[in-house]
């Protein structure tokens, strides 16, 4: 356990006393529901307080959990903003009825239209790419596209987490846009065939699996490898540079990209102080705090990388496929995958 994991039971036992106790119209505060772990979130809500002489009271919890909390409190919840990583999870709060929409001409103009909820229900505050990594010593020329990755001359090489994971039912329901579900069917069945084992571990143990060579081709967000720059990450660090990477489908939609995101809470006591919040969210300050936390890409156009994130450097990101239909699918997405077997 991380010691922000450590820290993050006890964040919630003394926010969520401080919530219980909060005036839940307070034209002072705003209350956010969060499930990012970072402590120096509250960095960034300092700045906002001294900007704007509004507190940020932060509760801490799992996505679900959080979404349930929302649920069972209902128009009582002295919640404002909630935030979640993947939007696959912002469908699950959306299906709960747990956000509003809100207008805002700041956001508009900031985070673009396919980093957006069509109907403004949340948008992104930065962006993580599902990506392709090989071994460099063993592939010559790597798939250049997802497409690709199910080609029969693939077989045995592939690393790739369970499907229950939502990073791969949200890729999966990218493809079914795109291609249709018969089409994205196949698709995963071609991984399944391809892959060099079952299913196993988190997306850092599918890179391992290049350094081990239990893997030629492995699949996984692109921060995973940057923290094995970062940090010691072991079975990863030590070997890293034998990993080499492609951003798929650089000469047609572009790499699949998933968001971390941020809304309103359709309760929200403190809607105006919440506004306020999520506007600052996509100042240039906001954009590098959120990004260079988790080596992420920056949601609003044209703010600079942090220098670890710049080692991968940019890409084209797939802008056709709103975000909003990875959720849209993410029930046939969990189908195709039990019957082609990818567990
Ligand atoms: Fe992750």
């Amino acid at each position: 356990m991380s010691p922000s994991n450590m820290l993050h039971g006890l964040a919630i036992t003394a926010l969520a006393a401080v919530a219980a106790t909060a005036t839940p119209v307070n034209a002072q505060s705003v209350n956010v529901y969060s499930s990012r772990h970072y402590d120096s979130d509250d960095v960034l809500y300092d700045a906002f307080t001294e900007k704007t002489g509004i507190t940020v009271n932060r509760i801490e919890g799992g996505a679900d959990e959080l979404i349930a909390r929302l649920d069972a409190e209902g128009d009582n919840s002295p919640a404002d903003v909630f935030m979640a990583v993947d939007v696959g999870r912002m469908a699950r709060a959306e299906e709960a009825g747990v956000l509003q929409p809100f207008d805002s001409e700041v956001i508009e103009a900031r985070i673009p239209p396919h980093l957006r909820h069509p109907d403004d229900l949340w948008f992104g505050i930065s962006q993580r790419a599902r990506i392709v990594f090989y071994a460099k010593d063993r592939v010559d020329t790597p798939p250049r596209t997802y497409e690709e990755l199910a080609d029969p001359k693939w077989d045995d090489t592939i690393c790739v987490r369970s499907s229950s994971n939502i990073y791969n039912q949200s890729l999966l329901a990218s493809i079914i846009e795109v291609h249709g579900e018969e089409a994205a069917r196949d698709w995963a069945a071609g991984i399944v065939e391809n892959m060099a084992r079952a299913p196993q571990g988190g997306d850092t143990d599918q890179l391992r699996g290049l350094v081990s060579g239990e893997c030629d081709l492995a699949i996984s967000n692109h921060y995973y490898f940057l923290r094995g720059f970062d940090t010691d990450v072991s079975g990863l660090s030590e070997d890293i540079d034998s990993i080499g990477w492609v951003w798929p489908n650089q000469g047609g939609r572009g790499a699949h990209v998933n968001l971390a995101t941020a809304a309103m809470t359709a309760a929200a006591p403190n809607a105006e102080n919440a506004r306020k919040l999520l506007e600052f969210m996509t100042t240039e300050t906001a954009q590098r705090h959120f990004a260079g936390q988790n080596n992420e890409y920056p949601a609003v156009p044209g703010v600079g990388l942090d220098e670890d994130t710049a080692r991968l450097g940019l890409f084209i990101p797939d802008t056709r496929t709103n975000t909003a239909a990875f959720s849209r699918n993410a029930a046939k997405a969990q189908t195709i995958f039990n019957e082609v077997g990818w567990n």
